[in-house]
């Protein structure tokens, strides 16, 4: 129970990787508190209870600035504060740039960019008070290294990284942490819908052989959350077989 007594907010835990860093972080004693635009997310925390965990939904949207306000207040009145933050929503509108349209331009960045300092501006005032905190967020291989036909997504991953480094200049002084990870192909939803032939040539880059899970994730997000990263801020941490180094 390395996160006993721990209160811990997953942006996008209805499914994929958020909802493996939800039950992961529970496991290890955290309650959690978990979001997503729809239903979908109160049956994560559900199955999170009926595991004996403790864990609360709230319905919401990390693009607009008065929900990411709800949660963290919503987090500190049912479980008296808050330790840990978690980044994780995302969302992919690939295209080529000529045929980018600007609304899936703003609707990446928005979700992916926006949607981290949202949250994270609501959470560090708690966190500020209580000096002390851990801010996890989920980057992408493709922040580090770009790809075709995935501008938009780039970008606000790319900027992630920027965001993450300059948070931990921040806010290292109040004993908060900041730490990105850049996971490589996970199969998730988000990855579902990618062609055979995409997924052969992706294979081909990856020195371990195969595709990661949800779960390899986020048993990186507990050990940056844990003691034992104490004295690690500003990092990025790649979850991707070795397919970028
Ligand atoms: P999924 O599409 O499976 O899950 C995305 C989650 O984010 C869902 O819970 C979704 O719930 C939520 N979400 C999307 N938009 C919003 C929003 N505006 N507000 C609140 N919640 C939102 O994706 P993955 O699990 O695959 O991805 C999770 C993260 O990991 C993303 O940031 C992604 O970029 C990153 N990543 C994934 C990789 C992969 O290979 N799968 C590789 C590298 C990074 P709902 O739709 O109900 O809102």
């Amino acid at each position: 129970m390395r996160l006993a007594q721990e209160v811990a907010i997953v942006t996008g835990a209805s499914r994929g990787i958020g909802k493996a860093i939800a039950k992961a972080l529970s496991a290890e004693g955290a309650a959690v508190v978990l979001s997503g635009r729809n239903e979908e997310v109160n049956k994560t925390a559900a199955e999170i209870c009926d595991a004996g965990g403790k864990a609360i939904a709230f319905i919401g949207d990390v693009t607009k600035t008065a929900d990411c306000e709800a949660i963290v207040e919503k987090a500190v009145k049912t479980f008296g504060k808050l330790d840990i933050l978690v980044n994780n929503a995302g969302i992919t509108k690939d295209n080529l740039l000529l045929r980018m349209s600007e609304e899936d331009w703003d609707a990446v960045i928005n979700t992916n960019l926006k949607g981290t300092f949202l949250c994270t501006k609501a959470a560090i005032k708690p966190m500020m008070k209580q000096r002390s905190g851990k801010i996890i967020n989920i980057t992408s291989v493709i922040g580090l290294m770009g790809n075709a036909g995935q501008a938009n997504y780039a970008a606000s991953k790319g900027g992630i990284i920027a965001f993450t480094k300059t948070m931990a200049k921040e806010l290292g002084s109040r004993n908060i942490r900041v730490n990105a990870i850049a996971p490589g192909f996970i199969e998730t939803k988000m990855t579902d819908v990618l062609s055979e032939e995409a997924k052969t040539n992706l294979l081909r880059q990856i020195p371990l052989g195969c595709f990661g899970k949800p779960e390899y994730v986020a048993d990186a997000v507990v050990f940056l959350a844990s003691p034992a990263a104490s004295y690690i801020t500003g990092q990025v941490l790649n979850v991707d077989g070795g397919m970028v180094m």
